[in-house]
């Protein structure tokens, strides 16, 4: 049995026993607790990294050396120097690496099983759409697109592919901020009355699609207060009614032409509790995310970067000491799993929309200066930490 997976044709043979349920008893078996089991020491699920840029090079590359369940098969890249340096560094095999023309040959390629869509946002419907139709699973990088309707449209492409998508939200699998999700959402500390959070960096344009409006859809909002958004969204348990938002001055700098410096809005959830924002690319923020609840309070300061995560409580209870582990591994071993076991991801592309429809609206909000409803946006929440 342990063997079973390393040829294609008796993977894919395993694959269709899951598929067709037999998965669900063979998992629950006390001799096969996980029929993951199966997968180790032979094939990983192989994953093609789409955009070999900042995040790719300096946290998934890296990630994809520690997984279980996965592991770097691909790449897709428009710079052929980039793909010879990780044939060379990561032993991505020539045959694995596709330019942005070449990119839908992956269908022919049965050592892919995920493709990761890591570009700039404007991009990542095109390559999502792309991969559905080449037949891969997909992870898709935060925010998950750029529009309503695009993000509408990946997920019926992938609903038609068969295949699972899910968005790049690193920190529904790191501790601390689950913890947030438990405390929050079990109402450990009585009910939360008011949150706060915030997240920026000051912005020295490496990056000069960050503040291209075409390729960014948007400044800070989009790339750090997404988090913001986030954490507030899973440490109260609710998506909200209603935000208010307010754009805040040009720096001075030049590079706010075509996207904002920066933005604070307050969102307002159906029982009343206020969620206060603040995001910038003109300020470097520790990142925050507060909730003071009936009898306490409860933080994150740093919340949301990749390492050097810490919490504090009201109590002093120690339920915020944790530790700091390799986000992006936890969160690619995951979707393997999902994928292996046939069982939905907690971050699929419709908590993206559900994101996208909510910045969309706080956008609305600081544009016109009026309160805009957010009743239509999706409702999903993570609850996997609240069980
Ligand atoms: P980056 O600029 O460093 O990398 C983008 C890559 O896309 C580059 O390799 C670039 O060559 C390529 N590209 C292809 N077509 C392009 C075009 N037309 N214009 C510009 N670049 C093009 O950016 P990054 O920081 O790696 O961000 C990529 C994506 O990952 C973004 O969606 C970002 O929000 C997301 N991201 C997520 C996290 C996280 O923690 N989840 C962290 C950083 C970035």
């Amino acid at each position: 049995m342990p063997d079973l997976l390393t040829s294609d044709t008796s993977r894919r043979e395993f694959m269709r026993t899951l598929s067709l349920g037999a998965g669900g008893a063979l998992a629950s078996s006390s001799a096969l607790a996980s029929p993951l089991r199966w997968l180790a020491p032979g094939r990983k699920l192989g994953v093609a990294l789409v955009g070999l840029g900042k995040y790719s090079t300096g946290q998934l590359a890296p990630a994809l050396q520690q997984t279980r369940f996965c592991q770097l098969a691909g790449v897709v890249t428009g710079s052929p120097a980039k793909a010879a340096q990780w044939q060379k560094q990561y032993g991505v095999p020539a045959k694995s690496c596709y330019d942005y023309q070449t990119f839908d040959r992956i269908i022919d390629n049965p050592a892919i099983d995920i493709v990761y869509v890591v570009l700039p946002n404007a991009l990542h419907a095109e390559y999502v759409v792309r991969a559905a139709q080449a037949g891969k699973h997909v992870i898709c990088e935060k925010p998950m697109a750029t529009s309503v309707a695009d993000a509408q449209h990946m997920i019926a492409a992938m609903k038609k592919a068969g295949k699972q998508l899910s968005v790049g939200y690193r920190l529904h699998f790191e501790p601390h901020n689950q913890a947030m999700m438990r405390l929050g959402q079990t109402q450990a500390y009585g009910k939360i009355n008011h949150l706060a959070a915030d997240n920026g960096f000051k912005f020295g344009n490496d990056t000069p699609w960050r503040v291209n409006k075409e390729l960014s859809g948007g400044g800070p909002l989009m790339d750090m207060g997404i988090y913001c958004l986030q954490g507030c969204l899973y440490t109260k348990g609710q998506v909200p009614v209603s935000v208010t938002a307010k754009f805040t001055p040009e720096t001075g700098t030049g590079y706010f032409k075509e996207v904002e410096a920066g933005l604070s809005w307050q969102m307002r959830f159906a029982d009343g509790t206020l969620a206060d924002c603040r995001t910038s690319y003109a300020e470097n923020m520790p990142g925050r995310l507060r909730a003071d609840a009936a009898s306490g309070w409860f933080e994150l300061e740093p919340a949301f970067g990749y390492g050097g995560l810490a919490g504090k409580t009201s109590k002093n209870d120690g339920l915020l000491n944790l530790p700091n582990i390799n986000q992006q591994a936890a969160q690619l071993d995951d979707f393997a799993q999902c994928v292996l076991q046939n069982k939905p991801t907690r971050v699929p592309g419709e908590m993206g929309l559900r994101d996208v429809q909510l910045l969309a609206a706080i956008y609305r909000a600081a544009e016109t200066g009026q309160l805009v409803s957010t009743k239509d946006a999706g409702q999903l929440i993570d609850r996997t930490n609240a069980r």
